[in-house]
């Protein structure tokens, strides 16, 4: 079994203060209109952190009209490309100079270990900041060639006020993959941060005022999905909402769409991407980066390579191989530096994650190691690895989100390449070897988002991400993700 350090409590008192637990509403921190608050807890021992001001409808109703305001008649939207650029990388600035203590307040709030909140969700999240900074002044049109005496020409507008809702698993990162392109391009934001993780998207609200971001561009309300994020998705004045979450709220999203106003709907989904050791790949290789695609941020990843399908000649290899690895994971006090895995987020998915690993026993998996919970206190999961696992089997069906790896034997290309289609989901892919042809045939004929080749999770601002099939709707990232952010506007002048 994995290493296991028990939290340290004096490490996790070195937190920097809270300062900010309420609502942002046009440059403004406001409670509740009802008053309420909600707790956030920590995972590593479900201990209360504080609590924050929890929004619902009529706040909805308040952020909305501030953005609203801020876009129709505000300085923003008469300032230039450039100067927005300005603002958003001032903000990228203000985050890497604080860089340590968001990354505290992440790991504090989320579980994630904090080396790793450092080294990749901040520097991601800067990264992201700066790349849209630089998309800002850059956002053009074309002149188009008709028929007559016309001069026509595209440009490309801001969609208005986005409701943009995200999820507790990347905090910090999902705030910067939504609000980069939104801002980029000249919209005005209310912003939901999941209610489980409200304290660094709230932190970067004091920034983006600091930064100097006119009031109403920015509004974040931490509080529920059924109620503050249903008051996003059903409003009448919001242009488009963008979505990062469970497939399951993703199609209550689009349906509160199409009940209300037709507004934009981009939606980043759940998955159960395969990931595709052949037996010529390099072993080394492809058993830590199938380690890493499976148990990184606790298995808490969209993209996690949660079906690994293995080459039948090196499967028993593999197998071995992986297990002894996964035994070697240390798992603890995410402020521990020897710490690879923290807790998952909090009792639900704890309970979710162990009922899943039941479901593989009893439907005949061969459960390797791990499996169990780990302590007493807080929400750590043994890191789990089930061979023999079948196409059939809900653990290889469903979006497990935590540290347990399926792993799956297959015999030749055709056949992996039908399996691993096999899915309702399609957001990301992998395959290991050698051989340039297989992995090929592997990124041109997966059904996903994303295929990495050799290798796994591997980000960056300008690279789009984003599903197939029920993994979701457009792209964020790159230069695609601004596309969903802008009107197209024709322009047609008798010369
Ligand atoms: P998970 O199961 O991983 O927590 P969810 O899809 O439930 O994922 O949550 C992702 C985000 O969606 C969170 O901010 C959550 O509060 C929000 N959310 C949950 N339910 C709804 C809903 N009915 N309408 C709008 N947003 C929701």
């Amino acid at each position: 079994m994995a290493t296991f350090a028990p939290p340290l409590q004096e490490n996790q008192a070195n937190h920097p203060p809270i300062t900010a637990k309420k609502l942002l509403i046009n440059n403004q921190w406001v409670d509740a209109e009802s008053g309420k608050t909600f707790p956030t807890l920590n995972p590593s021992t479900g201990e209360l952190i504080c609590e924050v001001a929890e929004a619902d409808k009529p706040d909805v109703e308040r952020a909305v009209r501030a953005a609203r305001k801020a876009f129709d008649g505000g300085p923003w939207r008469k300032m230039s490309g450039a100067e927005r650029g300005r603002l958003m990388n001032r903000l990228a600035d203000l985050i890497e100079a604080n860089a340590d203590d968001l990354a505290r307040l992440e790991s504090l709030d989320n579980g994630k270990p904090y080396n790793v909140a450092r080294a990749a969700d901040l520097k991601l999240t800067i990264a992201c900041y700066r790349y849209y900074a630089g998309w800002a002044d850059k956002q053009q049109g074309k002149t188009i060639p008709v028929n007559g005496n016309y001069f026509c020409y595209t440009r490309h507008e801001p969609v208005g006020v986005v409701g943009q809702i995200i999820p507790w698993n990347f905090p910090l990162l999902m705030q910067a993959w939504k609000l980069g392109p939104a801002l980029a391009t000249g919209n005005t934001v209310v912003m939901k941060p999941a209610e489980q993780t409200p304290l660094t998207a709230l932190r970067v609200g004091e920034l983006i005022v600091e930064a100097g971001f006119p009031e109403g561009v920015v509004n974040l309300l931490p509080g529920y999905g059924p109620t503050a994020g249903s008051a996003i998705a059903h409003h009448m004045d919001i242009d488009k909402v963008a979505f990062t979450g469970s497939t399951e709220v993703g199609h209550l999203i689009m349906k509160a769409s199409a009940e209300s106003n037709l507004k934009r709907v981009t939606l980043e989904l759940g998955g159960k991407s395969p990931n595709i050791v052949f037996a010529d790949a390099d072993m080394d290789a492809a058993i830590e980066g199938s380690h890493f695609a499976l148990f990184f941020n606790q298995g808490q990843c969209c993209c996690a390579g949660s079906r690994l399908f293995v080459e039948e000649k090196c499967y028993d290899e593999f197998v071995e191989r992986s297990v002894a690895r996964a035994r070697r994971r240390t798992v603890g006090d995410p402020f521990d530096s020897r710490t690879e895995q923290g807790p998952q987020v909090d009792q639900d998915q704890l309970d979710k994650v162990l009922g899943y690993i039941r479901s593989g026993v009893s439907q005949g998996a061969n459960l390797l190691c791990g499996g169990e919970r780990v302590g007493d206190k807080g929400y750590f999961v043994a890191p789990t690895v089930f061979g023999d696992v079948q196409d059939n089997m809900t653990i290889a069906q469903e979006e497990i989100f935590g540290p347990v790896m399926s792993i799956i034997k297959f015999r030749d290309m055709n056949e992996v390449i039908q399996r691993a289609n096999n899915t309702i989901y399609g957001l990301a892919a992998a395959v290991w070897t050698k051989d340039i042809g297989k992995a090929h045939a592997i990124a041109n004929n997966v059904r996903a988002g994303t295929v990495w080749v050799n290798c796994y999770d591997v980000f960056d601002a300008a690279a789009p991400f984003g599903g197939f099939k029920q993994s979701g709707i457009g792209r964020e990232l790159g230069e695609y993700g601004l596309q969903n952010y802008t009107e197209i506007k024709t322009v047609t002048v008798k010369l």
